[in-house]
């Protein structure tokens, strides 16, 4: 286990001290501390769960609507009018820290922000109905 895995448990704990912008009873909001522009800020469940498909239905509407407020607070304080919110899950994803955390990252006119690099393709059809509907049924 690396000092990583509990490091923000301990940071919404206040054991390791951080720039808190909000905390409710599930949710903490920080300043990131290596931003990639001004005001990027992480919003975490309080207690830990390693991706998102694992944090409980309660605890997940409580993520959402703070997300949504923080990322109105981010624009108000920092005058930004665009902004990405990034949610990395397992490290080939880009996951540094194995605890659920959404990024809202200000996107500014000088160009930083999160880098918008998409290298999309045209959806397969003959697959697309079938994996469609495999995903559907998977939703609980
Ligand atoms: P990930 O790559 O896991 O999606 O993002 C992890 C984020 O946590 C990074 O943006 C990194 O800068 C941030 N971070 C790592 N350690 C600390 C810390 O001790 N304090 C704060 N405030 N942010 C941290």
């Amino acid at each position: 286990m690396s000092d990583l895995d509990h490091l923000f448990e301990r940071i919404a704990a206040g054991e390791i001290p951080s720039h808190r912008v909000y905390e409710d009873e599930h949710v903490f909001a920080f300043l990131d501390i290596n931003p990639l522009s001004r005001g990027h800020t992480l919003v975490i469940p309080k207690k830990r769960y390693l991706k998102l498909h694992e944090v409980p239905q309660d605890v997940a509407a409580a993520l959402g609507r703070a997300v949504a407020r923080i990322a109105g607070a981010v624009l108000g304080a920092t005058g930004a009018t665009a902004y990405n919110v990034l949610q990395n899950n397992g490290a080939p994803a880009g996951q540094a820290v194995p605890h659920v955390h959404f990024h809202i990252i200000p996107k500014y006119a000088d160009g930083t922000g999160l880098p918008h690099h998409w290298p999309a393709r045209p959806l397969d059809k003959t697959e697309a109905p079938g994996l469609a509907q495999a995903i559907a049924q998977r939703v609980v």
